[in-house]
């Protein structure tokens, strides 16, 4: 099956029961048994749910992995994939991380004595010095956020192998549409299906995807055992979304394409961030691991202040100033008020967020009024 095949017909039968041709939500708590501990695979919506159980198949097809696992957001699937490793467990992870997942190491697992290294993987060798006997895990986040670092997939799995250390890709940004780290070498997906598998901006959901059945199987076990479980309705509102992934993804592509080009050449922008470009440091390989160069881009402005910023963000219309991305609609943000606040501005400074950085989610709208629009809000900055 190929992938736009895949999104519709994978892991998707008609209702057993009635014949639906679209997986029905399962609003159920509990299963009626025959006799106690005879039911038909179902005890509680804890431990199964066919409406999930049919989202988990498609998507471990779309990652090519053997199984995946939902979870009720992108972080609880991140926490359960951490709560598989144990106290004086090491994590090498990349330095340029989405901000709830830096949080969640640093937070909460620190506590349970969990150690995370952050480390800048643009040259994969340096991660070697970091290696060590504890190293359980390496976590890697490519394109990043909000730069759009490319991190070179195969490159890490090919290191992380000859020490035996698994390897999660965080593949949120990039959707299954566009990278698939499995075939990659990877051993864990990991997705905000908040963003591009939902894509509709409309719900709050997580999914890892597992390249062996055994890793799969301490995932259900902590699906279960620890409950961070994804409703019924969700999962449809999932499933339902994916089934335009490839449609949406590739209008995003498009539509990116023409704004970073038209950024490029703005009188009042400074730099623009998008793998795209051949002279963006991770281009050639962005060219190998992805089949094109999504829907995110970033730009900075020659008069590099907040003000500037805010005069660019408080007026365009068709792009709403808001977090997230990967929805049909798009958004503009400023990393360093919103996403990126809570970073000290020297640090931010020295990754590339400057002051007027601004974070696009290119939606799935007609290009040529997205470009208007950043014409007309970019007319308003007085030099
Ligand atoms: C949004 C996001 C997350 C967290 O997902 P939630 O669904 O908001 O919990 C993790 N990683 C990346 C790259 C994200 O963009």
């Amino acid at each position: 099956m190929k992938f736009g095949t895949k999104v519709i017909h994978a892991g998707i039968e008609p209702d057993p029961t009635t014949g639906a041709v679209m997986t029905p939500i399962y609003q159920t708590s509990t299963y009626a048994q025959e006799s106690p501990g005879k039911h038909k695979g179902y005890e509680y919506a804890r431990t199964k749910n066919p409406t999930r159980s049919a989202l988990e198949a498609n998507v471990a097809a779309l990652e090519n992995g053997k199984k995946a696992v939902c979870f009720g957001s992108g972080l609880a699937a991140t926490g359960a994939i951490l709560q598989t490793l144990e106290p004086n467990d090491e994590i090498i992870s990349t330095n340029d991380l989405y901000g709830g997942t830096y949080r969640l190491f640093t937070k909460v697992f620190g506590k349970y004595g969990i150690k995370s290294h952050f480390v800048g993987m643009s040259k994969p060798a340096d991660i070697e010095e970091y290696i060590n006997d504890n190293i359980k895990m390496i976590w890697v986040e490519t394109p990043t956020n909000p730069m759009l670092n490319i991190i070179d997939i195969e490159a890490v799995c090919t290191i992380a192998k000859k020490h035996g250390i698994p390897v999660c890709v965080d593949n949120t940004f990039a959707s299954p549409y566009l990278q698939n780290p499995i075939d990659l070498g990877a051993d864990i997906v990991v997705h905000s299906a908040t963003k591009y598998l939902g894509g509709h901006s409309d719900v709050v959901h997580g999914i890892v995807v597992c390249k062996e059945e055994a890793f799969a199987d301490e995932l259900f076990f902590l699906q279960n055992a620890a409950g961070a479980v994804p409703g019924p309705q969700d999962c449809f509102l999932i499933l339902r979304g994916i089934k335009t992934l490839h449609l949406r993804v590739q209008r995003a592509c498009e539509n990116a394409r023409k704004i970073a080009e038209f950024l490029k050449t703005h009188e009042k922008v400074a730099n623009v961030y998008w793998p795209g470009f051949e002279d963006h440091p991770g281009h050639e390989v962005a060219k190998r691991q992805m089949r094109d160069f999504g829907g995110m881009v970033s730009f900075s402005l020659k008069y590099d202040t907040f003000e500037a910023a805010a005069m660019v963000l408080g007026n365009t219309h068709f792009f709403t100033c808001a977090e997230s991305l990967g929805g049909v609609e798009s958004l503009i943000g400023h990393p360093a008020t919103m996403t990126h606040g809570s970073i000290p501005r020297e640090q931010r400074l020295k990754v590339g967020i400057t002051d007027s950085l601004i974070r696009l989610s290119v939606g799935v709208e007609d290009a040529s009024d997205l470009v208007a629009d950043l014409k007309h809000a970019l007319d308003w900055i007085e030099v």
